[in-house]
């Protein structure tokens, strides 16, 4: 039989996709990239995962593991030699407990299906991105994605208990912790959290719920100098109800606030803009702890001007005031984006080091710089003129050049994928890398799964 007789005998009709069917799909969110490859197999169990993928490790047949394709770093790529496994009809919600403070689920299942069965049992799933709609469980594990609230609840790393995953030959691990405090050996689920599909194939997960929150409070402030900036988020690391402290310069915030759609809540003209979020569990006194901390941060003069959202509806309008990607798309296109992570204190020193580096090379260099100041993570895009994307690894290479200077990271979530791969060997120290092949090699000797990606 050939391969896709043999997938067909295992998946059955709905487990496998082929012709027209791969083509039409895309393995990024923002450009048409379809997948090199000719078949997609979508399992609908783990037993099938492992099964197809003996299958695969007997013809030495490699494989690229789909969620949602939404990651930014080329990730879900698939060259011509390669097949798909897909997990998306993997979706079932196994459980929510709400004593224990749990969610088991299949890999397939997206960020925002968990949100929602976990709200219904009075439970808050905390990883929130853009993407949440489409981004799968399996993916956030695979990719340890971060998102707006970090700095409360930490990375996607923080909120996995436990996991099961098949390995390239097809062994099945079964990982599924539920306890808190277990020291019995090495923690195996670490192998395969933020190792991008490079070392097996994320099938369920057990994740970590909290009560759903009965608060949320929302300010959005002006401030007027970077010293201004990092006090404030020093003092707003002693509020216990801090969610989210995110940070827009004005070469975003000015794209934003004139894009004509209704997201100016401060006049222009400031050092940066700061949208500070606060979650508890007391409504009165929680609102009331807030506006202490805005009032005396206003009378110390660490915030110049400021907006107390008064309603749910204020609250999601300042948050698109920071979700306003598709106005830097629409105003700065074609643009180079990154997601770098440095100490808070050198990020200014550090966008004005790639700015002036690139103004050595091209006559236009624009910027918008925002991000999730409070967990040392800034997207910065970078615009060089009509040829940027053409510019783009003379770009990347003067921008992580740069980031060296300070000690950064040169991805803080979206992970490395196939299009950084070039740059991490420079970021690691020799020994980390020997680590990282090591325990790839050890669990996937002959390269099978996402074999462009990482390193
Ligand atoms: C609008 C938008 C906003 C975003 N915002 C954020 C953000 O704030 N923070 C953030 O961290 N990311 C963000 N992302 C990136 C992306 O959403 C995340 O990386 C997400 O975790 C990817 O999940 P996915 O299911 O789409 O994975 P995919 O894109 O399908 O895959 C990503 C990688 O994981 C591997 N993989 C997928 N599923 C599995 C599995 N079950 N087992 C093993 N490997 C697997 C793939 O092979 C690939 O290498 C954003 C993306 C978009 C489009």
């Amino acid at each position: 039989m050939d391969l896709e007789s043999e997938i067909r005998a295992i998946v059955g009709d709905r487990g496998i996709l082929t012709g027209d069917d791969v083509r039409m799909r895309s393995c990024d969110p923002f450009r048409d990239v379809a997948p090199g490859g000719s078949i997609i197999v979508r399992p609908a169990s783990t037993e099938e995962v492992s099964a197809v993928m003996r299958l695969c490790h007997a013809r030495g047949q490699r494989v690229v593991t789909h969620g949602g394709r939404t990651g930014v770093a080329g990730g879900a790529f698939v060259g011509e030699d390669e097949i798909v496994i897909s997990l998306e009809r993997m979706n079932v919600i196994e459980e929510i407990c709400s004593v224990t403070s749990l969610a088991v689920v299949g890999a397939g299942v997206t960020i925002e299906a968990l949100q929602n069965a976990a709200a219904e049992q009075g439970m808050f799933y905390p990883i929130d991105l853009g993407a949440k709609g489409t981004a799968t469980i399996g993916g956030s594990i695979a990719t340890n994605a971060g998102g707006n609230r970090v700095l409360r609840w930490g990375m996607t790393r923080q909120n996995v208990m436990g996991l099961e995953a098949v390995l390239a030959d097809g062994t099945v691990v079964s990982a599924m912790n539920r306890l808190i405090k277990n020291n019995t050996g090495y923690d195996v689920k670490q192998f395969f959290i933020g190792t991008e599909g490079t070392t097996g194939i994320v099938t369920r997960a057990v994740m970590r719920l909290v009560p759903a929150l009965a608060s949320q409070s929302v300010a959005f402030v002006a401030v007027d100098s970077e010293e201004a900036l990092l006090a404030l988020l020093t003092r707003a690391r002693k509020l216990a109800t801090l969610s989210a402290f995110e940070v827009m310069w004005p070469d975003y915030y000015d794209i934003v606030a004139t894009s004509g759609s209704d997201r100016s809540p401060l006049a222009q003209g400031h050092y940066a803009y700061v949208l500070i979020e606060a979650m508890g569990y007391s409504r009165e006194l929680d609102a009331q702890v807030f506006e202490e901390f805005l009032e005396s941060v206003y009378t110390e003069g660490l915030v110049v001007d400021a907006v107390l959202a008064a309603s749910d509806k204020q609250i999601a309008d300042l948050w698109r005031v920071r979700e306003g990607a598709e106005c830097i798309v629409r105003d700065m296109s074609p643009f180079v984006s990154s997601d770098v992570s440095l100490d808070v204190r050198d990020v200014t020193k550090f966008v004005d080091l790639v700015r002036s580096r690139l103004a050595e090379q091209y006559s236009i260099v624009r910027t918008a710089t925002f991000g999730h100041l409070g967990d040392n993570n800034i997207h910065l895009a970078l615009h060089v003129g009509t040829e940027t994307l053409a510019e783009e690894p003379n770009v990347e290479r003067v921008m992580f050049d740069a980031l060296r200077t300070f000690g950064g990271a040169l991805t803080a979530e979206h992970g490395i994928g196939q299009l950084k791969r070039a740059f991490l060997p420079d970021h690691k120290h020799p020994g980390e890398m020997a680590v990282m092949r090591a325990v790839r090699a050890a669990l996937d000797p002959n390269s099978l799964l996402n074999r462009d990606v990482l390193f």
